[in-house]
């Protein structure tokens, strides 16, 4: 073991180290210096950038970053100046050796203020030149190998840091290798027997799902090679360990229902061979609906592509499958790095437009001669759609780019953005439709008295925060609203008879026809700019007055409703407690008014002041008329995240239900309370729709609300 002599090759240097002068140059500086250094395993130092240099090399990295991989630990752990590694090197591999030394300053534990200073190093070291993170990930994936030697305690920290700032950085790369591996590794130290445990399930079921797999794989290929589809490959994906347990997590589900979810994945050479598999896929089995995805058409932020659906065997298998083409595949095992791959393999050529950034990343290696600027093109072209910002105790928020501090602050909540007043960006004053910048720390100036303003809405970037704007406006603005709206409407028609026109039947159709409740609603609509004047008088004109308002009139929407007993009498469904079919109704005799009897359900609070000779029994006809709508209020009681409206919403939406109306309350430390008209068509549908949104995990409560309107009865 003992052989120093200097042009000697030692036993541990790899071939391909050796057989390239650069790297052999590289090799050899980093040996001499590290020499004499142990791991804590207890092998040679250099062990370690060897094996950073593999992996880079396996990412298909230029020789200036394998070498920087091998030099990677020089200039922190030796003598060594960044003049002297610039004079044998050259000024590429002195720049990435450099970033990766700054970024190894890292103070391990998750206090939040560490924790973004960590992040903004990485911003900054990223924006140097993003290769330098891959370096860096390269060095903490082999040191997460290895962790294994260290002390326990040691060990907690550094799985932790992996699993909340590498593994993720991984993923916005797209290094979908080091992110799984990363995760994998992480999740052993830190739940050491949930690991151990799946681990184990994973191995007692390998036989039986490698011969499902197998069975799967056999027949797609057949039926792939049918249609001509012969260059796809099919095979089973193994899954990893980490995935397997956050999945668990997220759905809430047991071992049984998540482990055995087989996995196939099938690559092809065009995006059109993509469609056309799935269509086989779909034919061959049976597809879970809701399941489909479509990466391909939409692509993830960090460039993944493929086409995801899950199909289920005739035994109730469930099976995943990822459809995808070479180069996706490429993108989603290397990411970022994909591109020095096809710079080699393709000539720069992409098969599809989608392709275009990578294209562009290809090509511009090509053209421009200063590294630097190629970078700082990779990196806008990286980063172009999230800003990463912090708020003052070094807490991480993601924002869409162009979002502004007022995004920001209706991010944090609901009620910090409607009385927010100003806003501090890196301890200056700015202005509150600032775009806010990777790494800025922003800090909300809150006032009780300040309120939102309407030109917010022209420049927030995220719907949340237009939304919430919207709500408020609504909420604590109705009546200036109302009166805007009523001058919007005198602008375009004259103060002639527009009073009169405000109060006819017709306007109540023309609201009701815009998915307002009453004229006021249509009117505070178009003050706030939800509905366009124009759009209103165009209504108008559509649907001019009728001549008369006799009774009773031709049939309008709520009078179709058919109910037993009130043929030819003009009838209306009771806005307080809106009634659905099915359940017990009676009739009440509107006083006053062209509006005929008035539909309340039995058990309405508002009948108590109704004198009994104004009530009329009715019931529901036999032959009921599916196609007609109830507009039913529900109140939902949830707790307060970003999205929880969005989420109850799609609920409602899967049951193929119309909403009308929705709004939500919120308050710092308490329940959001979501208020919703749903168009139902019966009670069946209305039970349903309700049992959907109470099994929502965020859901406390859901309620049918009747006003208490006794005055209007
Ligand atoms: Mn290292």
């Amino acid at each position: 073991m003992d052989r120093e002599v200097e042009d000697d090759l030692p036993s541990y240097c790899p071939d391909w180290i050796a057989s390239e002068p650069f790297l052999k140059k590289a090799f050899d500086f980093a040996d001499r210096l590290h020499r004499g250094q142990l791991r804590a395993s207890g092998e040679p130092y250099i062990m370690h950038p060897i094996a950073v240099a593999g992996l880079l090399r396996d990412l298909g990295g230029s020789n200036a970053l394998i070498a920087a991989g091998l030099l990677h630990d020089i200039l922190e752990d030796t003598d060594t100046t960044p003049e002297q590694l610039e004079a044998e090197f050259g000024v590429e591999v002195t720049r990435l050796v450099q970033g990766v030394t700054k970024l190894s300053k890292f103070n391990f534990g998750s206090k939040t203020e560490r924790q973004a200073e960590n992040f903004r190093r990485m911003f900054m070291a990223m924006a140097q030149d993003f290769r330098v993170i891959v370096v860096k990930l390269a060095d903490r994936l082999h040191n997460m190998r290895t962790l294994h030697y260290l002390p326990p305690a040691k060990q907690q920290a550094i799985a932790r840091e992996t699993m909340e700032i590498f593994a993720p950085l991984a993923n916005r790369l797209g290094i979908g290798q080091f992110k799984w591996e990363l995760e994998d590794l992480a999740f052993k130290y830190l739940e050491p027997e949930q690991y151990r445990r799946i681990q184990s399930l994973v191995a007692d079921t390998r036989a039986k799902r490698e011969e499902q797999i197998n069975a799967v794989v056999q027949a797609l290929k057949e039926r792939l090679d049918r249609l001509g589809l012969t260059h796809a490959s099919v095979y089973g994906r193994p899954k990893h360990l980490y995935g397997i347990y956050s999945k668990m997590l997220r759905q809430g589900k047991g071992y049984e229902e998540i482990y055995d979810v087989l996995a196939v994945r099938i690559i092809t050479e065009t995006i059109d061979e993509c469609y056309r598999a799935l269509a086989v896929v779909h034919d061959a089995y049976k597809p879970i609906p809701g399941r489909f995805k479509d990466y391909i058409a939409l692509p993830k932020a960090n460039r993944y592509q493929s086409l995801h659906t899950t199909i289920v065997l005739p035994t109730g298998q469930p099976i995943e499958v990822q459809i995808r083409t070479q180069e996706m595949h490429q993108i989603a095992e290397y990411g970022v790095a994909a591109h020095w791959k096809y710079k080699e393999s393709t000539n720069g050529m992409m098969p599809d437009e989608r392709f275009v950034w990578l294209r562009q990343l290809v090509e511009w290696q090509k053209e421009y001669k200063d590294d630097q600027e190629y970078l700082e093109s990779v990196k806008e072209d990286l980063f172009d759609s999230e800003v990463y910002v912090f708020s003052p105790k070094g807490d991480v928020y993601q924002l869409p780019r162009g979002a502004t501090p007022v995004d920001f602050a209706y991010r944090v909540h609901t009620e910090l953005g409607n009385h927010c007043c100003g806003a501090i960006v890196n301890q200056k004053m700015v202005p509150l439709n600032t775009e806010l910048q990777n790494g800025d720390i922003v800090m909300i100036l809150r006032n009780n008295n300040a309120h939102p303003s309407l030109d917010w809405i022209n420049f927030v970037a995220t719907n949340s925060a237009k939304h919430r704007i919207r709500q408020w406006f609504k909420r604590y603005h109705r009546e200036e609203n109302i009166a805007r709206g009523t001058s919007l409407l005198e602008k375009e028609l004259g103060k002639n008879g527009l009073e009169a026109l405000l109060r006819s039947e017709q306007m109540l159709k023309i609201a009701e026809r815009c998915n307002y409740h009453s004229v006021d609603d249509l009117l505070a609509a178009l003050g706030y700019g939800e509905i366009s004047v124009l759009s209103v008088v165009n209504k108008l004109r559509e649907h001019p007055a009728q001549q008369s308002l006799k009774l009773p009139s031709s049939p309008t929407a709520p009078s179709k409703t058919p109910i037993v007993g009130l043929e030819g009498l003009l009838h209306h469904i009771a806005s307080c407690c809106k009634p659905l079919p099915g359940e017990p109704i009676i009739g009440v005799v509107t006083q006053g008014s062209n509006r005929g009897i008035s539909i309340h359900h039995q058990d309405c609070v508002n009948l108590k002041n109704v004198p009994p000779d104004r009530l009329v029994p009715i019931r529901w006809s036999e032959c009921q008329n599916k196609q007609t709508i109830y507009p039913v209020d529900i109140e939902v009681t949830a707790i307060d995240r970003v999205g929880v409206m969005k989420d109850v919403l799609a609920r409602v939406a899967d049951n193929k239900v119309n909403v009308r109306n929705a709004s939500v309350d919120t308050a710092p430390g308490q329940a959001a309370v979501i208020k919703l008209t749903i168009d139902i068509t019966d009670r069946a549908q209305f039970e349903k729709v309700c049992s959907q949104i109470q099994k929502m995990s965020d859901v406390l409560s859901v309620r049918r609300v009747i006003k208490d309107n006794s005055a209007r009865v």
